[in-house]
């Protein structure tokens, strides 16, 4: 259940009105990176977690819970920073003459030719839309029950909003604006930290999923372009693997193609590892998470998302609701 409370998580304040910017920071109201996108996104991704990672699933759905907060911030920021619009249009119906109206102020005026959304459909309040007018749209938000890969999307997630917002700031001079826009930035630095710190608490985190990659493709880089190449630890020396494990550079993949017939005559590089030991990896990680999964998640007969306390049937002790 949720439950609203009147009161925004941070003191949101404005200067006065500005609907150049109102404008602007709808991209972190309905645009693809902003906080419905955010708030939708965790929330999504919580029901799948819920029964084999119960510790992850209480982070998922504060955080979701916090973005909806943050989208009540910024809804009340355009809000505030649209003031007179939402008032001067019910005028109109005394005034019966809208034209004059936006005629007669200059501020109006403006926004009819930057913003005419404001005027003409949301009526002075917030849209979902981007700064662009495109609607919010479910593909926005990444939700693949698999919980390494939820978590990885959620700080690539983190990451675009944090540098909305600092790009947003770059484009407001109003101190309360600059104010709630630090909060609501330095939030997804936090979030993005959660985020990571959950992720490392899984292990195995990589590669995600349960198969292990092709030993004779993993740990190979292809020099595919022209040109000034440059070797890094991306593509050279000790990769992310145990000791004595290494990338492999081709320097010419055409004939490396031709050489290996489409890479079926490529043998293992880069150190030893057998294909069925990689099988065996591959296996007994799938027996681990599904039985994770299954110990936790009923496969048929009666279910309740809700536990309550059973009269009939003595609580185990020490769980906590
Ligand atoms: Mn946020
Ligand atoms: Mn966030």
């Amino acid at each position: 259940m949720i439950y609203h409370v009147k009161e925004l998580q941070f003191d949101a304040r404005v200067s006065g009105p500005d609907p150049r910017f109102a404008r602007l920071l709808l991209e972190q109201f309905g645009g693809a990176n902003g906080e419905l996108k955010a708030a939708m996104q965790y929330f999504t991704q919580a029901f799948t977690c819920r029964k084999p990672y119960p510790d992850k699933y209480d982070m998922l759905m504060d955080i979701a819970m916090e973005e909806f907060s943050h989208l009540e911030i910024v809804g009340a920021t355009i809000t505030m920073l649209l003031s007179g619009v939402n008032g001067e249009l019910k005028n109109a119906t005394e005034d019966a003459d809208l034209r004059n109206l936006v005629q007669a102020n200059k501020q109006k005026e403006h926004i009819a030719h930057t913003s005419a959304h404001f005027l003409v459909h949301s009526g002075g309040g917030p849209m979902v839309t981007d700064s662009m007018g495109n609607p919010w749209n479910g593909f926005f938000v990444n939700a693949n029950g698999d919980l390494t890969v939820d978590l990885r999307s959620n700080i690539a997630a983190e990451s675009r909003a944090k540098i909305t917002y600092e790009y947003l700031m770059q484009f407001t001079d109003d101190p309360h604006v600059k104010e709630s826009l630090g909060f609501l930035m330095t939030r997804e630095i936090a979030h993005m930290n959660m985020f990571t710190a959950a992720l490392a608490d899984i292990r195995p985190n990589f590669p995600p999923g349960i198969l292990q990659g092709d030993p004779r493709a993993t740990h190979t880089y292809f020099n595919l372009s022209d040109g000034h190449d440059v070797r890094g630890p991306w593509n050279q020396g000790q990769g992310p693997w145990p000791q004595g494990q290494e990338w492999t550079y081709v320097e010419n993949p055409v004939q490396q193609v031709r050489a290996t017939q489409g890479q079926k005559r490529q043998p293992v590089t880069g150190g030893e590892r057998s294909p069925d030991e990689l099988k065996r990896m591959s296996k007994e990680l799938a027996e681990m998470r599904a039985k994770q999964i299954k110990t936790a998640v009923p496969t048929s007969g009666e279910q309740s998302w809700s536990d309550y306390p059973n009269p009939d049937k003595p609580e185990p002790a020490g769980l906590r609701r």
